[in-house]
């Protein structure tokens, strides 16, 4: 059978993987290492059990909106739902890149943002960061000026880095930014402050969330914007009807009773960053300060790949990020349970004696 060409400007472009590999300890996609509230689960079936399968879902999501608007104080307007926050970055830069169109980014980032800015047929501009992975301001002006991005991204906390985006530097971009500018907050709440709080009507910038991470909700794929409703309105144009099943809006809306307990979570995993940041300060390894459920570190004695391949051989699994740009000999290592972290902690101790 005659292969069909695809677009002459996908033929470059190659998928975004992330390798499955079967261990006993898996701290490589960043999830939340619990599921959600037992709670939850008994409520959502609860729920299920009553849907009117035969019916779509509210194309609206009307509850489900509300309910994240009441949790960020903002209207329901101001709020857009999509399965998962890379659906959301992919409706935005659908309704907002495209052909003719540029989107700027910081490298070393989330590597969805220039991938799907792509597929819209955009060009990315990749600005780079500082030597130690923060932002470099000249240089956001640089490509602010020369490119005259109709996006500019920002992620904080930053993936794969895991800095946090100082809010003086949120606002000098937005300043600087000839476009639109995209916060993306997936690992949000394990920082100590939150882009939210410059939402307002008259200023374009956005916010994406997602309830993979914090919520322990990763199998649901869902996740949400803030930002104007001017803007949410032009998203609601450009998804496809019905795109959040009834199911999927369920889940999202009662997750959001569980705040205590995913605040609980939450600092769990932040102390238990914490502890695996100062077992890496007697070890042979370079770490970066994380605002995330995650921490980039760079074995100083062995290479990246030997230390990634060593811990497949005791059953731990981390990302390997060392043939990525501008992170050579870097791991990236999801903060799990504590029981998990002490089993990355051993290996790794034993991989680099
Ligand atoms: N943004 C960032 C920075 C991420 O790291 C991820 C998950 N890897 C996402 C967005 C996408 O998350 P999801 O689609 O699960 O909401």
């Amino acid at each position: 059978m005659a292969r069909i060409a695809v677009r002459d400007d996908l033929k470059a472009l190659e998928g975004y993987h992330s390798p499955h590999v079967s261990v006993r300890v898996r701290l490589n996609t960043n999830e939340s290492p619990t599921p959600p509230p037992a709670a939850w689960s008994d409520a959502f079936v609860a729920e299920v059990s009553r849907i009117e399968w035969h019916r779509y879902p509210d194309r609206a999501a009307t509850e489900l909106r509300a309910a994240i608007a009441t949790l960020h104080g903002v209207d329901s307007n101001q709020v857009f739902v999509a399965n998962g926050s890379n659906e959301v970055l992919q409706t935005l830069l659908l309704a907002y890149a495209g052909p003719g169109r540029t989107v700027a980014t910081f490298e070393p980032t989330y590597q969805l943002h220039a991938h799907i800015a792509r597929l819209t047929g955009a060009t990315v501009i990749e600005g780079e960061r500082n030597d130690d992975f923060t932002l470099d301001l000249a240089e956001a002006r640089r490509v602010c000026e020369t490119g005259n991005p109709i996006i500019t991204f920002l992620c904080s906390p930053n993936n794969p880095t895991g800095l946090v985006e100082p809010e003086s530097n949120v606002r000098e971009v937005m300043a600087m930014a000839p476009g639109l500018v995209v916060v993306d907050e997936a690992y949000g709440q394990f920082a100590d402050w939150t882009a939210l709080d410059l939402i307002d009507e008259e200023t374009p910038l956005v916010v994406s969330r997602t309830f993979s991470k914090t919520w322990s909700m990763a199998g649901a794929r869902l996740g949400y914007l803030v930002g104007p409703s001017w803007l949410v309105a032009e998203l609601d144009k450009v998804i496809l009807p019905y795109h959040l099943d009834t199911a999927k809006q369920i889940a999202g809306r009662l997750a959001l009773r569980y705040v205590n307990e995913m605040q609980a979570r939450i600092d769990l995993i932040v102390s238990e960053r914490e502890r695996i940041q100062s077992a890496f300060a007697s070890m042979p390894v370079h770490s970066w300060p994380s605002g995330a459920n995650f921490i980039l570190f760079r074995p100083t004695s062995i290479s990246g790949r030997d230390v990634w391949r060593r811990l497949v051989d005791r059953s731990v699994l981390v990302r390997d990020c060392s043939g990525w740009p501008r992170l050579e000999n870097c791991l990236r290592v999801t903060v799990g349970t504590p029981e998990e972290n002490d089993a990355f902690l051993a290996a790794l101790q034993e991989v680099l004696a």
